[in-house]
């Protein structure tokens, strides 16, 4: 059984383990390299933290 956890660059569900990166303790889960690395370039930008609204 696969988790499936969302993408946070498109928003997709994807399969937790496949494209994977690590931020501040915290993993995240892409559908491509593409999305991965958008991620990396500015991962404030695609996490939502709901204990922070605005900078
Ligand atoms: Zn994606």
């Amino acid at each position: 059984m696969s988790e499936k956890v969302k993408d946070p660059v498109c928003g997709m569900e994807v399969e937790k383990g496949r494209i994977c990166s690590e931020y501040k303790d915290k993993k995240y889960c892409f559908c491509s390299e593409s999305c991965k690395e958008q991620f990396e370039q500015s991962p404030e930008k695609y996490i939502t933290d709901s204990s922070g609204c605005c900078h």
